[in-house]
């Protein structure tokens, strides 16, 4: 399964593992063996996280809450309880350990130390007034991303198919337009 780095933040690419999350979900982390290709697949994450039945449950239920509180941010709804809490909970975790090198950064710890380090870009990014935060406009894409562009018009995740499918939606909907005003 291929793993989407696109949203602009690391939180909002594991909520993006499951896909199509209204019409037909698509869950890219089916198994431990796929959390642990996806966090070493990560920048910000450790190198050569294991993860066993319960972590691989700790993450996937990390993932539902913070994807949660994102779509609140989205639909400028107060934050689901629930999910607060179990955010804040892994925040509360040990963190990864960084080292500065000749070969530039590098980043250790266990799957529980990854955990956490996400929970805790999660909470900075929803507690950002200023992020744009959004749902990607293509069709059935429930992708959320952060809009850095200027003048935040970004309209989809940066899948490429999203974009084009959105493009080829527009064209569609012209070519109907001007053959509607045609006699
Ligand atoms: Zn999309």
């Amino acid at each position: 399964m291929y793993f989407a780095f696109v949203s602009g933040n690391p939180v909002l690419d594991l909520a993006g593992t499951v896909a199509s999350r209204r019409s037909d979900p698509l869950d890219a982390l089916a198994t431990p063996a796929d959390l642990e290709r996806w966090v070493a697949r990560c920048d910000e994450l450790p190198d050569g996280v294991t993860a066993d039945a319960a972590g691989f449950q700790s993450a996937l239920a990390l993932r539902e809450a913070l994807y949660r509180l994102a779509l609140d941010r989205v639909l400028g709804r107060p934050f689901d309880r629930g999910s607060l809490e179990s955010v804040n909970a892994a925040a509360a975790g040990p963190l990864p350990t960084v080292e500065l090198s000749d070969a530039g950064l590098r980043v250790s710890g266990d799957l529980l130390a990854a955990l956490s380090h996400l929970a805790r870009s999660g909470i900075a990014l929803l507690a950002d007034p200023h992020a744009n935060i959004k749902e990607c406009g293509g069709a059935d894409c429930t992708r959320i991303y952060l809009d850095r562009s200027r003048g935040a018009r970004r309209t989809w995740c940066g899948m490429d198919e999203c974009g084009n499918r959105v493009k080829a939606a527009a064209y569609r909907t012209r070519r109907r337009g001007a053959r509607g005003a045609t006699p």
